[in-house]
């Protein structure tokens, strides 16, 4: 169904990237005001799922009190074990996209006037023009709050650069570095040059301190998140490796133990099952022989507590 354009309020320069769209490194050029038609079936409307108060992030993305977290339908990886499985793919059946922009701004002001500081844009890359206009009209009635870009990190560098100034913390995920592994699971043969060129434009623009209040919020800076795979270990150290060399050791790291099977992997030689503690415990020991110290691990049973049902109003409850 065609878009309005008048409904959000796009800057010129975005109106021009959806009606020719070159926002990610797909460059598929489709016209997003005439329908999804391009890979990441996203159109040029709010592309919307679910705002919420989250409380499962790391604890200072969470904050004590949670983050106002806008999760966006449809996304531009298609992961074969994506743990949003029910708002990514473009049969999702959750994938929403009936909220209006006065709606979505009167859902996060009214979250933002019970306290919450952060909004977190969780799955942005395929959205950035509205993740500008969300923040743009929020600071214009008199709304600051920290703004959490978190992405999947296939996202073009130029457009990251286009944020500098507008994303108080990056918190972006890394998750590989070999291309035939990305093209398998991912389906984006390039996504380690992406990932690696996005994620050194976060750092050009934040350093590696992650600056936190006196409540242990993020205020500023980048925190890279990874998830190991079960049966991938090597992988997830080359990964780190790559970070240390490239980057820094001493950026955050948050490493993540919470992979569980979806559906679609549950019959996979080696994704149908969760990681083995012995598994997690060998990418630690990597990440602190390679001098990481800042960040977080979880427990080996937080696969538990990240099961979001995104039919309900509130997926997390
Ligand atoms: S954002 Fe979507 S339509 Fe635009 S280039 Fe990427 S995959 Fe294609």
């Amino acid at each position: 169904m065609p878009v309005n354009r008048l409904t959000i309020p796009y800057e010129q320069s975005d109106i021009e990237i959806l009606s020719d769209c070159t926002l990610c490194p797909r460059e598929c050029r489709a016209d997003r005001f005439n329908g999804g038609t391009g890979w990441c079936r996203a159109d040029a409307g709010m592309n919307i799922a679910s705002i919420c108060i989250h409380q499962g992030e790391e604890p200072s993305i969470s904050g004590p009190d949670g983050i106002c977290n806008i999760f966006f339908s449809g996304c531009n990886l298609r992961c074969i074990y994506c743990q949003n499985h029910e708002i990514s793919r473009p049969d999702a059946a959750c994938r929403g996209n009936s909220i209006c922009f006065e709606d979505a701004i009167k859902a996060i002001t009214n979250i933002l006037d019970r306290g919450i500081r952060a909004v977190g844009f969780v799955s942005p890359s395929h959205v950035v023009p509205q993740v500008k206009a969300i923040i743009k009209t929020l600071n214009s009635i008199g709304y600051k709050p920290i703004t959490v870009y978190n992405t999947n990190s296939y996202d073009r560098k130029e457009i990251i650069r286009s944020l500098d100034g507008m994303i108080d913390v990056y918190l972006p995920d890394y998750k590989y570095v070999t291309p035939e592994l990305s093209a398998e699971f991912s389906g984006a043969l390039n996504y380690p040059e992406v990932a690696q060129a996005a994620i050194r434009e976060m750092y050009y623009q934040k350093g590696s301190v992650l600056q936190t209040d006196n409540e242990g919020r993020a205020e500023r800076g980048i925190l890279i998140r990874h998830l190991v795979l079960p049966g991938y270990l090597a992988e997830s150290k080359k990964v780190l490796s790559a970070i240390a060399e490239d980057i820094s050791t001493g950026i955050s790291i948050s490493l993540m133990s919470q992979y569980y099977p979806t559906l679609n992997v549950r019959k996979h030689k080696d994704l149908g099952r969760t990681l083995h503690r012995s598994e997690y415990e060998s990418v630690v020991n990597t990440m602190e022989k390679l001098g990481f110290r800042n960040g977080w691990i979880q427990d080996m049973d937080s696969h538990m507590n990240y099961r979001p049902d995104f039919s309900r109003e509130h997926p997390f409850e």
